[in-house]
């Protein structure tokens, strides 16, 4: 699904240049779930937004679905991201002054779907939260107020999930049950990647990438639980 050879991206802010991710080489396949850890200022989030298709590369290749991304108009760039592509922060980015209804409905106004009322219902009620259409985000605790988040990633039914410490702002137990949000949609087949700081998030995911100074460390297959011993 993901390709990526050499990816590099370089901010230049006045005369210094910040080589924020340095020649990523990896591939990600159709349904795996991914954990991209490593420490603060690594590259992490720019590599997220370069294959969430928010940002473009300074140079190497990036192919999402075979299509090559560094090739698209912003317009087929924002089409993409709408149609196939979730995201989740670690700060929720939820309007404050519309309904969980109306945020996770959000997605769906800018692609003029038919039907924006029942898909919302249907994603807050796949994220527990049917109850709370009609609250705000500050009416919300931090737990609710993600799996809001989550219902407005899903509710146009991505391929990809990109998730940038979604549970960074959330108490331990609560990210728990945030990852078994995760947990089932990657059972469902969408393709999950992760960014975080904690191991014990990290081993939902079968596969840990580790950055350092916008480069790949390593990259590793975690082993599965063994339920024989
Ligand atoms: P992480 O998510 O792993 O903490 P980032 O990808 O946010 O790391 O940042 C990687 C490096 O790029 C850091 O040195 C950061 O200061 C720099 N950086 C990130 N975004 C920008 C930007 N928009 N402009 C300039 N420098 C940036
Ligand atoms: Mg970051």
């Amino acid at each position: 699904m993901i390709e990526v050879q050499r990816l590099s991206k370089t901010y230049t802010l006045g005369k210094v240049e910040v080589r924020a991710l340095a020649e990523a080489t990896f591939s990600i396949a159709a349904g795996e779930f991914v954990a991209m850890m490593g420490p603060s200022g690594s590259g992490k989030s720019t590599l997220m937004n370069l294959l969430g298709c928010l940002d473009l590369p300074t140079s190497g290749v990036y192919r999402l679905e075979d299509r090559d991304i560094q090739s698209m108009t912003p317009n087929q760039l924002a089409d993409i991201r709408n149609k196939r592509i979730g995201f989740v922060f670690q700060n929720f980015n939820l309007l404050p002054r519309a309904s969980a209804m109306e945020n996770v409905e959000l997605p769906l106004l800018y692609g003029r779907v038919p039907d924006a009322i029942k898909l919302a219902r249907e994603a807050l009620d796949r994220v527990g939260l049917a109850d709370r259409a009609k609250h705000k985000p500050n009416e919300l605790s931090g737990g609710e107020r993600q799996r809001v988040a989550i219902a407005r990633a899903i509710v146009n039914n991505p391929a990809l999930i990109l998730a940038d410490e979604p549970t960074g702002n959330l108490d331990t137990a609560i990210g728990e049950e945030i990852m078994k949000i995760f947990n089932r949609l990657n059972r469902e087949g969408v393709t999950l990647i992760l960014v975080t700081h904690e191991r014990e998030i990290a081993e939902h995911a079968r596969r840990v990438i580790q950055m350092r100074d916008g480069k790949i460390i390593e990259d590793t297959v975690l082993q599965e639980a063994d339920s024989s011993c």
